[in-house]
């Protein structure tokens, strides 16, 4: 079932949104070689906290950490950690969700430690494009499918592969609502967008083939064949006049 978001209830979510994308920047900025995972989430989970919000992804389905911190061949869900120490030339995928007065905010970026290949830089650049590329598309009577549609082509036309394993979904009271946002599809397909529906588009985007594959830690996600994968999400209300991005930082 679709929940149909009130205006107040929007204004909730924005505030859920605001500490999300916030915490995101803080991680932006902290980020060096020589820092280990978790200490990125430290400085995820302090912002969260300081804001008067509680991360969304601490305990969730037991999740041990506030962030999901996944470098390089990791897809998502990278679990933090004390040894995993970021280096020079590495991506690094920050998903974070902040919990405040009922409502989440889900919100991801790539980011790159240092100087980075020339091909991690085309492949951050296609997954964040086909993200804002998604968010002008989504408005009232859109289907699903045609912002499905739009990342998957945005991407293949770039040479790059989309996980399918895992996709984009509502947000609300819940951190994952109706309806399911995948990131390949058919144009013309799947439900319409209406006023009041808020959706987290949240494209995974591989450099080599899309297949992936779960560690045995029952989380981490990574390329099988171990190429770099990049992972850009917002969370968005749709009203009558467009998409408003509500994990934006200000
Ligand atoms: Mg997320
Ligand atoms: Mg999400």
């Amino acid at each position: 079932m679709i929940v149909i978001k009130t205006s107040n209830e929007l204004l909730k979510m924005r505030k859920a949104g605001l500490i999300t994308g916030g915490a995101l920047m803080a991680a932006k900025q902290a980020i060096r070689p020589g820092m280990s995972t978790l200490e990125l989430d430290k400085i995820i989970k302090n912002y969260i906290v300081s804001h008067g919000a509680k991360p969304s992804f601490l305990g969730y389905n037991g999740f041990p950490a506030s962030a999901c911190i996944s470098v390089n061949d990791t897809v998502i869900h990278g679990i933090p950690s004390a040894s995993e120490k970021l280096k020079e030339g590495d991506i690094v995928s920050v998903d974070v969700g902040a919990y405040i007065d009922g409502y989440h905010g889900d919100s991801a970026k790539t980011f790159a430690v240092g100087e980075i290949s020339d091909e991690a830089k085309r492949l951050m650049a296609s997954t964040e494009e086909s993200l804002m590329l998604a968010i002008e598309i989504a408005k009232p009577g859109v289907r699903i499918g045609d912002i499905s549609a739009a990342i998957q082509k945005y991407n293949e036309d770039r040479g790059f592969s989309v996980v399918r394993e895992f996709v984009g979904h509502g947000v609300g009271a819940k951190l994952h609502e109706d309806p399911e946002v995948p990131n390949f599809g058919r144009a013309g397909h799947g439900p319409r967008l209406m006023p009041g529906m808020v959706i987290a588009i949240e494209p995974m985007i591989n450099a080599g083939g899309r297949g992936v594959k779960i560690l045995n830690d029952g989380w981490t996600v990574k390329t099988t064949d171990k190429s770099l994968s990049a992972h850009f999400e917002h969370t968005i209300a749709i009203t009558s006049g467009g998409a408003v991005i509500l994990t934006q930082p200000e």
